[in-house]
């Protein structure tokens, strides 16, 4: 008899599996991450096999038979590794396997549709009845003019999305016009173009020696290896050098970048050495498109594949190198459930399939820097100068002045004139931050959170936790004053000002408000590289990789913003963001200038940053960690409680408490619970454990974690846990 081992995709906390089902012999090749329909109670579910059995611990008239098997499963090495994700950063079993099955098998049975989408085929009706078109609706015939325009074939999808439905078809079908039908395709997404031409060039000799190390990895035991390169120093070069090296030996490849809005640029490259070989993985993906680049990856067609954090999980066989570009970015770890960091993902893989993986930034974590060995790259392609950055000191300055100080506005003057280019970074987005009553000091809070309402220019008051809208006040409900006070300026704002300012050069925003929609950001990162001249203003998405050689300005509206954050990566990350954002400047010929304005110019972050002194900077804060024991010197596990009841959640946090104090391994100890700000309606309370052997203290916070799950009185609480919070 043949038992399999299914794990079913239900994400409740308190069910422990994977649980035993007989194979009858019709169901044929069920492998380890074959994704089967089961009986479930009285329900079915879907489960993925993670593992098979000659026998089982259960009388034969107890097992169940599976309902039926879906054609594609996730492959089965990687069953191990979505498991290893969901202990790991104590999630369930279902929420980690759904990071390595095929997309959309969670939500439904999408993926077992064939791979075709309708297309429609002019006959050879249909010229003359485009000559005389007395006839035809005028939808008939703009659809028969757009056949035309094509030769005679376009997908169904491209009439419906000029507004010519599947009902206007059917009528030219009906008179013989067009022929309906499908097609089997492979639906690639178009390679988004941006950023310089990816002309082959000829490695320089740091460039040389980074590769040969990395090769020799591959060849050898694969490993980690950290690519320090400040920006612009050709690391994307280094990565494509690698991969090719991997292809060449039989093996794959992955990359991953931060974040989508940095895809397209490194997509591009990669997809102009590459070809199909190329494929791409993100949510921003239509899902028919992410199936089929996922199953290209799957069958062995593609093995290259780029994308964010979730590319960790792509069904690579082979591996031979994986790839962390912009390792710093917090953006590679997950927000929600399972909270995982796609570069131990990538650690985890390397290991596994004796790859190397490779981590680069000009900015690497503390963690990197101490551990791994170091591949340098210090100077910019074509020795180009990194640019001048200067400090400006913005304390006991009056807020009615604005958010810029005379030497910004000055330096934009002379963008003007010189009709340059600009990128100017503010970290918050929005209006004004912060809105309250001059009379009565009333402040304008959200409902359900206690945080400020952002104000929009064109939307009203926004909470920026929760998505809590409303209109924007004309005088005060306490008071009735009609003078109110709108303090911090985001986004909008500055570029309101930067218009004044600069004008007439464009100014282009790019933030999480204006690239809402798909492909957005990447058409306004478009838009401001055709301008011959103009300003990028944005939050940290400015930041990012990008690559335009004419960029001579660069400006950091607020470089404290993340100073102030109550947590210990502050410092790191105003540290990267400051120098990232001053990479950005001086790519070409033109040279740069970079202009940090501070209210902590004597912060350490900010000092080194503008000395572009990484070793500096890191040296001093690996220090820093060391004596306060923060990672890498320990290691933090978030345990957060969230209800409406106040006093049960107090309860409820004070028993995790003395749970966890009676269950974590010596070395490790708890903090808490502290009160953190409501969100969602919900009070929330947090505990932090501080220990030296992560292993045994993720094991022990799962356990107390899991028992309570079970416990009537948390019922009605939220628990999450973060391991490794950042
Ligand atoms: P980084 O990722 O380190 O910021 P990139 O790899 O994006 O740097 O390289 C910056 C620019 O320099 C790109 O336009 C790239 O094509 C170019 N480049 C990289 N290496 C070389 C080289 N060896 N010779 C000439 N140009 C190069
Ligand atoms: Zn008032
Ligand atoms: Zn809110």
């Amino acid at each position: 008899m043949s038992i399999a081992k299914v794990e079913p995709l239900t994400t409740a906390r308190a069910l422990r599996g994977p649980f035993d089902y007989r194979l009858p012999e019709h169901f044929g090749d069920v492998g380890v991450g074959t994704v089967l329909l089961v009986p479930f109670g009285s329900r079915r579910v879907f489960g993925v096999v993670v593992d098979l059995a000659e026998r089982s611990s259960l009388p034969p008239e107890r097992l169940a038979e599976p309902v039926e098997a879906l054609e594609a499963g996730a492959p089965p090495e990687l069953i191990g590794l979505g498991l290893w994700v969901a202990r790991e950063y104590c999630s369930t079993p279902a929420r980690g396997l759904e990071l390595v099955l095929p997309p959309g098998t969670a939500s439904a049975r999408g993926q077992i549709r064939a791979r075709s989408e309708s297309v429609v085929e002019a006959t050879a009706r249909a010229p003359a009845a485009l000559e005389s078109p007395a006839g035809l609706g005028r939808r008939q015939r703009r659809a028969l003019e757009m056949l035309r325009d094509a030769g005679c074939e376009l997908r169904s999808a491209d009439l419906a999305a000029a507004g010519i439905g599947r009902e206007v078809l059917r009528r030219l079908e009906r008179r013989g016009l067009v022929r309906l039908g499908e097609r089997q395709t492979q639906r690639r997404p178009a390679a988004a173009r941006i950023g310089a031409p990816a002309a082959r060039v000829r490695l320089d000799a740091a460039q040389r020696a980074a590769v040969e190390r990395i090769v020799a990895a591959v060849d050898g035991d694969g490993g980690e290896l950290l690519l320090h390169g400040v920006t612009g120093s050709g690391k994307t070069e280094v990565y494509l050098a690698a991969a090719e090296a991997a292809l060449e030996r039989g093996r794959g490849a992955i990359v991953l970048v931060p974040e989508i809005a940095m895809t397209p640029q490194a997509l591009s490259r990669f997809d102009s050495r590459f070809g199909d070989r190329v494929a791409v993985l993100h949510s921003r993906l239509a899902a028919g498109q992410r199936r089929d680049e996922w199953h290209r990856l799957r069958c062995g067609e593609a093995r290259i594949c780029v994308g964010p954090r979730s590319a960790a999980f792509a069904p690579i066989s082979g591996l031979g190198v994986i790839v962390c570009d912009e390792e710093h970015d917090p953006s590679y770890k997950q927000d929600g459930d399972p909270r995982y960091d796609a570069r131990e993902v990538a650690r985890r893989r390397a290991a596994e399939a004796g790859a190397v993986a490779v981590f680069g930034s000009a900015t690497p974590r503390p963690e990197s820097w101490c551990e791994l060995e170091r591949l340098e790259l210090p100077r910019r392609v074509d020795g180009r100068p990194l640019p001048e950055v200067e400090v400006i000191d913005m304390r006991g300055r009056d807020g009615r002045e604005g958010p810029l100080a005379p030497r910004t506005r000055a330096a934009l003057g002379e963008l003007r004139e010189r009709e340059g280019k600009g990128i100017v970074m503010v970290n918050r987005r929005g209006w004004s931050l912060h809105l309250s009553c001059r009379e009565c000091g009333r402040v304008w809070r959200c409902v359900d959170c206690d945080v400020s309402l952002v104000l929009h220019r064109e939307s009203g008051l926004h909470c920026h936790h929760c998505g809590h809208r409303e209109r924007p006040p004309e005088s005060c409900p306490a008071c009735g004053s009609t003078t109110l006070a709108r303090a911090g300026s985001g986004s909008e704002r500055v570029e309101r000002l930067l218009e004044e300012l600069a004008a007439p050069l464009p100014v282009f925003r790019l933030d999480s408000d204006s690239a809402k929609r798909r492909d957005a950001h990447l058409e306004i990162l478009r838009e401001f590289e055709a301008a011959p001249s103009g300003l990028l203003v944005g939050t940290q998405m400015v930041a990012k990789g990008h690559d335009f050689p004419d960029v001579v300005l660069a400006v950091v509206i607020d470089a404290d913003a993340t100073l102030r954050f109550p947590d210990f990566r502050a410092e790191e990350r105003t540290f990267a963001l400051v120098a990232q954002l001053a990479g950005r400047s001086g790519r070409g010929e033109r040279g740069g200038r970079v202009l940090v304005q501070t209210l902590a110019p004597g912060a350490a972050a900010i000092r080194h940053a503008a000395a572009h002194d990484a070793a500096g900077f890191l040296a001093g804060e690996l220090e820093r960690r060391r004596e306060l024991g923060y990672p890498p010197f320990s290691h933090l596990i978030r345990v957060e409680l969230a209800g409406v009841d106040p006093e049960r959640l107090r309860a409820a946090a004070e028993r995790l408490r003395a749970g966890l104090d009676r269950s974590l391994p010596a070395g490790a100890a708890a903090l808490g619970p502290a009160p953190r700000f409501r969100l969602r309606g919900r009070e929330r309370r947090q505990l932090l454990v501080k220990a030296g052997d992560r292993a045994a203290a993720v094991a022990a916070v799962r356990d107390v974690v899991d028992t309570a799950a079970t416990a009537r009185e948390l019922r009605e609480l939220r628990i999450s846990v973060d391991v490794d919070a950042q």
